[in-house]
């Protein structure tokens, strides 16, 4: 069986509130009927109880041994217990003889009394009519005798004002429910109005206009407050959004150049019928072309698996010194082409833990770039220290150095200094930014500084452990 249960939240808060207040109604109006029901029986019964102790005095005996009742201020006429409320008494001796039958009194209170009670008992009785009358019965002393009395009050006129009291908080309470279910109503719309608002200005917000944000009525309760968290993921959204835009246009724009050449140079290769040796010539450049292609590729494919936090780091101890010796070596030959001078400073082995590949890449995309950019016969030294927090691998080269508005600049994705030349070089400006991730990824972190010697010097700072 599926529970029903309304669709918005206006009306569920609706109910909730009505069903609260009919309940707390229901409680005090039950509360409200008991207590005015009490009261009215007790003044009822205690003006019996006044009627049964005044007795005594009350009635004088006549010569025939019967009494008589001194009541004098009875309408004598009517003896319906609707209209008259009494009081009406009856008195009866010990062996049952009825000394004084109020002549007025209704049916049920002339009836003998079966057993003379011990001790004055109040009960209520039905009359003919159906009515109610209160009596109270029990032994009493009257005229110098010990009899058996019995007094009498109608109980219609608290019963009737109990019926209309009934009346009014049976009627009240749907009236009441409906006016304060109106209001909850109007007091839950009102308190929600600003999600609609949300809802309408979120839907507005696609990958075109991702700079709107929603409307914060008041940022200190708590549909601001979620309204300004959304607005705060809006704006990682918009940041996230503009990364991915600029770097599929710079990715685009930097495939572009290796593919217009590669067609270029076929083309113009292709016009004239040339010498087997001058196609080698095209063929070799095309291939140089399609290798920077390769490499702008697959240094893309890394950076967005960083990204994507796809690589996961398989780390292990390695030996800093040892590594950076081993890059050394892996590019002599770019270094040797230039003539350039590349040198270890590393006295010791320098244990820290990495993963062995990523770290690897790093440093020779810092030694690449130093090579690169270092004249023909140019030194390029690398040294590895140990700090108390860190141990350092540094890259000095005898560069033209970086100037220090690009210091910061240089590690983010297609970021050269002087584009022309620098892809010339090879590069796409990715080298530092995967280094940078490669380096964060460790836990370090990657800085330049201008060297001693002219020239700069890159350092990757790695956690000591
Ligand atoms: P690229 O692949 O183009 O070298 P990088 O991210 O490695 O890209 O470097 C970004 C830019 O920083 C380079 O284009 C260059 O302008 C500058 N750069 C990097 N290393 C050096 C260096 N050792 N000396 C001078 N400039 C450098």
């Amino acid at each position: 069986m599926t529970r029903w249960r309304p669709k918005s939240v206006r009306v569920r808060l609706t109910l909730w509130h009505l069903a609260a207040l009919v309940i707390v109604l229901a409680a005090y109006a039950g509360g409200v009927f008991a207590f005015v029901r009490h009261s009215l029986r007790a003044d009822l019964d205690s003006r019996l109880q006044e009627d049964f102790e005044r007795a005594e005095d009350a009635f004088s005996r006549n010569p025939d041994g019967t009494l008589a009742w001194l009541v004098g201020d009875r309408d004598a006429e009517p003896t319906d217990p609707d209209v008259v409320e009494g009081p009406w008494a009856c008195v009866w001796d010990a062996n049952g003889r009825v000394l004084y039958r109020d002549p007025l009194a209704p049916a049920p209170v002339t009836a003998v009394v079966p057993v003379p009670p011990a001790r004055p008992v109040i009960s209520s009785v039905k009359a003919p009519g159906g009515r109610w009358i209160r009596e109270m019965s029990g032994p009493q002393d009257v005229a110098g005798a010990r009899v058996t009395l019995r007094v009498a009050r109608s109980e219609e006129p608290v019963r009737s004002q109990l019926r209309s009291l009934l009346a009014i908080l049976l009627l009240g309470l749907p009236l009441a429910s409906l006016v304060a279910g109106a209001g909850a109503y109007l007091v839950a719309r009102r308190a929600l109005s600003p999600i609609d608002r949300m809802a309408t200005a979120a839907r507005r917000i696609t990958a075109s206009r991702l700079g709107d944000r929603l409307p914060v009525d008041n940022p200190d309760d708590e549909l601001g407050h979620l309204a300004t968290v959304f607005n705060e993921t809006f704006s990682r959204l918009e940041t996230s959004f503009e990364q991915l835009r600029r770097f599929t246009a710079d990715a685009s724009h930097e495939m572009r150049t290796p593919l217009t050449a590669i067609r270029t140079v076929g083309e113009v290769g292709l016009r004239e019928p040339r010498p087997e040796a001058a196609y080698r010539d095209v063929i070799a450049s095309m291939l140089e072309e399609a290798d920077r292609l390769n490499r702008l590729v697959e240094n893309l494919l890394t950076l967005a698996r960083a990204e994507g936090g796809a690589a996961k780091l398989a780390c292990e101890r390695v030996d800093l010194a040892a590594l950076a010796r081993e890059v050394v070596d892996h590019l002599a030959v770019l270094a040797e082409e230039k003539q350039q001078v590349v040198t270890v400073d590393a006295g010791r082995s320098v244990p820290i833990t990495a993963d062995r590949a990523v770290l690897r890449q790093a440093i020779i995309n810092l030694l690449d770039n130093a090579v690169k950019f270092s004249p023909v016969g140019g030194c390029i030294r690398l040294e590895v220290t140990v700090q108390p927090q860190h141990a350092v691998l540094a890259v000095h080269d005898s560069g033209p150095g970086i100037p220090s508005e690009d210091a910061e600049r240089i590690f983010e994705r297609f970021y050269r200094i002087e584009k022309s030349r620098s892809r010339d070089a090879g590069g796409a400006g990715l080298g530092l930014s995967i280094a940078r991730w490669a380096v964060e990824a460790h836990g370090g972190r990657i800085e330049v500084q201008p060297g001693a010697q002219g020239g700069s010097v890159f350092r990757i700072l790695l956690p000591n452990r």
